[in-house]
């Protein structure tokens, strides 16, 4: 296999993260261990199987928090502290990048570009919007940016897509409907940028005796696909000085728009196939019609992550105070593991108890993620004398904290390391933050020419010009 087959063989992973500030225990498990995986899953030869590309969100942060934003720059940091602190690191693994969304404009470029063809109703019907507008009613989500959030998400997303190579984005099941409004914004952008009809040319042509021929083979399979004509004649199609080329350019549209854009090539194909009268419609196609498929749609890996309850039972979230942070002190860990819901059923110590329902179980099913026969023995042990009211909830509490502890020691043994000297953070985020904006370069050069294609009237590329100041 050679290095190019091996690079595109290599899935392309995007996912990224708002900067909410410390990540917990439910950060790790619902996204973070996932990320661990794929830096580190091989193919068969050894070479890495995802290229994963981490961005903090940080244009993101502002949809919602855009009154205030003093804290972005500080909880980016932290953000990137942790992930760094659980394992991922750019410096071993060339194949991950983590950087930040705003350290690369061409996000919001391609926002821009892609919010002139995405209907409104499109964002208004993301199952998102409407709820956190109910959810959080303190702030005026009335903005543009918040109603636009999804469409910078999949900027964000289709930016990091090369041609002939899988684009995946890991989300959970509810998640997947924002990445089919991305697959669909891609389809409808190929659609109106990616199909170039050269109708000068076919005009050009009808002057010829081949040409004609041509145009007037493709006119006649647009015929029996619109079912102007049928099996056996292919219609009103052979005087060529009565074709109109300029009127076949709504028509390839038409009918790409309704086998789909991938299929219309197969279209004409399908008749050169099956019907004598078309040998030649395909060729002709292609000489005529061209389609780049400028931008990749995505596909989700859908991720399944074990539930982790904060300490009330309750989903783990910072606004309701039940969470135990990856930088938690072992201290401050075994007070929050004491003070944990149990089974509410469980009054007394002599009362049986269900672990099933208990969120302080869940947690010794957690940790550690990878279990040595210790651990499965001591979970069994819990599971058993639970439910004989064999062990109390404090001792049970304690056992579970000391695993918690002993998981998360070199986490936090790295993550010190980073705290006292925040700049290797920041360095690692910039180095990361350039190796993002080159692909992102590429893939705008590729949207530009497709909207614009300013070169293709002479202008030099970008990179060339000089932006001359009044
Ligand atoms: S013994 Fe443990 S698992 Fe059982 S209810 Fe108490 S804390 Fe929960």
């Amino acid at each position: 296999m050679t290095d190019n087959t091996r690079k595109l063989k290599r899935k392309r992973v995007l996912s990224g993260m708002r900067p909410t500030g410390r990540l917990h225990i439910g950060h790790y498990f619902g996204a973070l261990s996932n990320w661990l995986k794929m830096q580190n899953a091989r193919l068969p030869d050894g070479s890495p199987e995802y290229e994963s590309f981490h961005f903090v969100a940080d244009w993101h942060a502002l949809t919602t928090h855009y009154a205030d934003s003093s804290q972005v720059a500080t909880n980016t940091l932290e953000v990137a502290t942790d992930w760094l602190a659980v394992g991922l690191d750019p410096r071993t693994h060339d194949n991950v990048t983590l950087f930040i969304q705003s350290s690369v404009p061409e996000h919001a470029e391609l926002h821009l570009l892609l919010s002139m063809i995405t209907p409104l109703s499109w964002l208004e019907r993301v199952p998102t919007y409407k709820e956190q507008i109910e959810n959080l009613r303190e702030k005026d989500l009335g903005t543009y940016g918040f109603l636009g959030y999804p469409l910078l998400q999949s900027a964000d997303i289709v930016m990091y897509g090369e041609p002939g190579k899988q684009l995946l984005v890991p989300v959970g099941e509810d998640q997947a409907p924002h990445i089919e409004m991305t697959r669909e914004i891609v389809r409808k952008f190929n659609f109106h940028c990616g199909l170039r009809i050269d109708t000068q040319a076919m005009m050009a042509a009808l002057e010829y005796p081949q040409g004609a021929g041509e145009i007037s083979l493709i006119k006649a399979t647009l015929d029996r696909a619109e079912g102007l004509s049928g099996p056996g004649n292919k219609g009103g199609g052979f005087y060529p000085s009565s074709i109109d080329a300029t009127t076949l350019e709504p028509r390839i549209r038409r009918l790409a728009e309704a086998s789909g854009l991938r299929n219309l090539s197969d279209t004409f194909l399908k008749f050169e196939n099956d019907f004598q009268e078309f040998v030649g419609a395909h060729a002709a196609f292609k000489k005529y019609v061209h389609f780049d498929e400028v931008l990749e749609e995505p596909d989700v890996i859908l991720t399944e992550t074990p539930r982790v309850p904060g300490t009330d039972g309750r989903r783990m979230a910072k606004s309701y105070g039940n969470a135990i942070w990856l930088s938690d002190p072992p201290d401050e860990i075994r007070k929050k593991a004491h003070n944990m819901m149990t089974d509410p059923q469980r009054v007394r110590r002599t009362d049986p108890g269900r672990p099933e329902v208990c969120p302080v179980f869940a947690y010794h099913n957690l940790f550690p993620p990878e279990k040595s026969a210790e651990d499965l023995a001591r979970i069994e042990r819990v599971d058993r004398e639970c439910r004989t009211a064999a062990i109390g909830c404090v001792d049970c509490k304690k056992l579970m904290a000391d695993a918690l502890i002993k998981w998360i020691a070199p986490i936090q043994e790295r993550r010190a390391k980073y705290e006292a000297n925040p700049a290797e953070v920041w360095n690692v985020l910039e180095d990361g933050s350039r190796r993002a904006k080159k692909v992102a370069e590429q893939t705008m050069t590729r949207v530009r020419k497709a909207v614009f294609n300013w070169e293709g009237a002479g202008r030099k590329p970008s990179d060339e010009r000089k932006v001359v100041a009044d």
